[in-house]
């Protein structure tokens, strides 16, 4: 069984991925526009660097477009076609997605990052991982975001924003991008997904320092849908996932980690349990126009680094760092998946992640479920 877990690791998109309008303005201010973006990676710079990865690789790093698969939708609403980049001949496959929104950039740099540390570099562990995993890595799901620097997507006939990490649902799939990156996901089959995000600046609520990434899972562990999940497998292997994430970083000096949780310490904070987004839908098997007919599911998790460009502030540790401890994150947790260490964790220990008290559920399915 854990063979076929696909760990779809999409890195820091969940907090602003799964917080409602509310939540949204409230842990983003609006300063859209007033950050330098001159140091944010572009669209092209995106392809420049898979293309130059591409070719360094010796035909080990594919990298591709869901037009050159032949997929009917696939380009993005403004027309960018949409890059996968594949690595690695195991057995399990994982599913790492970065910047769905647009203003979380470094969803796309760590990935891409990720990527030329296995290229360039042929250590015992990246070998390792490269021959029990095969990695689907998506730097930048949302392109068109990407350039205007914004969370959603544009419609091109209405002009209509689209949030695409809530776009995967029954009644969802507005966007062509979340249409092209379903049908993908639907023949791929992962066995875990990684999903990137940002949060906004964020300090601990006891001690005053700033936390530098939060830990998510977009159903909360132990709430009111993950345990009914595959017998509760999800619920203990996503924990686990993240009890070794933990591990791997807590003593590296410039990381200070914690549970993701929404809301402020004046109005409670809870657990988000988001049946709409995308690495929800991924482990609720959702079967879309029936493409997923044999509902495949797998478990999924997400980071959040600290700072966006909505606060004009890309972090207070600094970019490389932000970066660096998603890149680091993500390897430990492919390592983990490629040795079965990861399956070694107690998933109890997810507890010992320091969170805030919760009061309940921020749920897109019931509204707020408290704790009790
Ligand atoms: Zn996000």
């Amino acid at each position: 069984m854990r063979k076929t877990l696909i760990i779809l690791i999409s890195i820091s998109m969940l907090f602003t991925v799964f917080a409602s309008p509310a939540f949204a303005s409230k842990n983003h201010p609006s300063t859209e526009g007033n950050t330098n973006m001159s140091s944010i990676l572009t669209y092209d710079d995106m392809i420049n660097e898979l293309e130059k990865l591409e070719k360094k690789s010796g035909g080990e790093l594919e990298v591709t477009t869901l037009k050159e698969l032949g997929y009917e939708f696939n380009q993005s609403e403004q027309n960018r076609d949409l890059y996968v980049a594949k690595i690695g001949d195991g057995p399990e496959k994982v599913w790492i997605q970065g910047r769905i929104h647009g203003d979380e950039p470094y969803g796309a740099e760590s990935t891409l990052k990720l990527l030329k540390k296995y290229v360039n570099n042929q250590s015992p562990e990246n070998q390792k991982i490269l021959e029990e995993l095969t990695l689907h890595v998506i730097p930048m799901y949302n392109p068109d975001g990407s350039e205007m620097n914004i969370r959603q997507t544009e419609l091109s006939d209405s002009g209509k924003r689209i949030d695409l990490n809530r776009d995967w649902a029954e009644d969802g799939f507005e966007a062509v991008e979340s249409k092209a990156w379903y049908s993908y996901w639907a023949d791929v089959q992962p066995d875990f997904g990684i999903d990137i995000h940002h949060q906004g600046l964020k300090e601990d609520a006891e001690t005053g320092d700033a936390i530098t990434m939060s830990l998510g899972v977009s159903l909360a562990p132990n709430g009111p849908t993950l345990p009914n999940l595959e017998d509760g497998l999800y619920n203990d292997v996503t924990r686990q996932a993240q009890v070794h994430v933990y591990d791997s970083l807590k003593d590296y000096g410039y990381t200070n980690i914690d549970r993701y949780t929404v809301g402020s310490s004046s109005s409670g904070f809870s657990e988000i349990d988001i049946h709409g987004g995308v690495v929800s839908a991924m482990m609720l098997g959702l079967n879309f126009n029936g493409l997923n007919e044999e509902e495949h599911s797998h478990p999924a998790v997400f980071f959040e680094t600290s700072g966006n460009t909505r606060d004009g502030n890309l972090g207070q540790r600094g970019r490389g760092h932000n970066i660096q401890q998603n890149v680091l994150g993500v390897h430990n947790l492919l390592h983990g998946l490629a040795t079965d260490e990861v399956y070694d964790a107690d998933p109890e220990r997810w507890d010992e992640i320091p969170r805030p008290e919760i009061n309940g559920y921020f749920t897109d399915h019931s509204g707020f479920i408290p704790l009790d």
